[in-house]
């Protein structure tokens, strides 16, 4: 059975419970969730999370794992200012803590931009990082996204992520986040040759590292390093070769995720609409509704 699901929110006061709930009800038997926002630091304590409560409705349900996305201000991979780089290290830490007390195994986490200093510097930085956090008997994993490429962060290319996996002690512990909108500006031909990239992965890191999938659509054509996601069918990753990679019986335990932008209101400009319910009904239909969009603006 297909492990479809979306991102969704953990705040107020019903928290991880709430998240639950949000996956529920736009039907998905998956989720992942920031701890808190992902733009800071701030966190609540594990207590305050409700995760046996989430857990229960979890089982009733049969949602049986979930991922964590590590905030993006984390920047392991930030060689100029140490400070910023402690922070990073100590929260990533406190994060892994919380997914392992939350029940996932999973924490995506983005390499991160090496400010001017060169791939090579960026890279060290990242494993000196992970090697500080990672243990041998630790439960959670961390997965490494892969990245578009703008600015400069790392992770654009497979070869950039293996080159971190060498420098990490505890290489059992990493993972990969493969997200088709990055993949996409990064300038693999996914749309006509997912099998060939995937081969190239494969030689590169091994396709059982992917411990989950981000299937997003993209505004951009191959190659275009920018970072833009497109409603599921609605890019220029389009529905039929979004749809393979969904159904692709190499990844069929591997959660799949949706981080789609929220569907702008015709006449304000300020309103826009959740689209993941009406995207996950035609995920499961497996025919594209070009109609969509104008189905979710109420
Ligand atoms: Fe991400
Ligand atoms: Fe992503
Ligand atoms: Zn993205």
């Amino acid at each position: 059975m297909l492990k479809i699901g979306c991102h969704v929110g953990m705040s107020g006061k019903e928290m991880m419970l709430g998240s639950v709930k949000d996956a529920i009800r736009v039907g998905a038997n998956t989720f992942m969730l920031y701890t808190g926002a992902p733009q800071n630091t701030k966190r609540k304590d594990v207590s305050e999370l409700r995760i046996e409560e989430a857990r229960a409705l979890m089982k009733e349900h049969g949602i049986e794992d979930f991922v964590v996305h590590a905030p993006y201000i984390i920047n392991l991979a930030n060689c100029v200012k140490q400070e910023t780089f402690d922070i990073a290290v100590q929260f990533l830490e406190v994060e892994l803590q919380r997914t392992q007390a939350m029940g996932s195994s999973v924490l995506v986490l983005h390499p991160g931009s090496h400010v001017g200093e060169g791939v090579e510097a960026g890279v060290n930085q990242i494993a000196k990082g992970l090697n500080q956090v990672l243990t041998k008997d630790m439960k959670v994993t961390v997965a490494l996204e892969t990245m578009a490429g703008k600015g400069s962060e790392i992770g654009r290319s497979f070869e950039e992520l293996a080159m971190i996996y060498d420098k990490v002690v505890y290489q059992d512990k990493l993972r990969v986040c493969f997200d088709t909108c990055h993949v996409n500006d990064a300038g693999y031909d996914i749309v006509h040759d997912f099998d060939g990239v995937m081969e190239q992965f494969d030689r590169l890191i091994g396709k059982d590292q992917i411990a989950v999938f981000h299937m997003n659509d993209s505004k951009n054509e191959k190659g275009a390093g920018k970072d833009r996601h497109e409603n599921f069918g609605f890019g220029h990753i389009g529905f039929d070769a979004m749809m393979y990679i969904m159904n692709h019986p190499d990844f069929m335990h591997v959660p799949k995720i949706l981080e789609s932008p929220f569907v702008k209101d015709l006449e304000d400009a300020k309103k826009s609409y959740e689209p993941y319910a009406h995207e996950i009904a035609m995920i499961r239909s497996g025919v594209f509704n070009p109609n969509m969009l104008d189905e979710i603006r109420p």
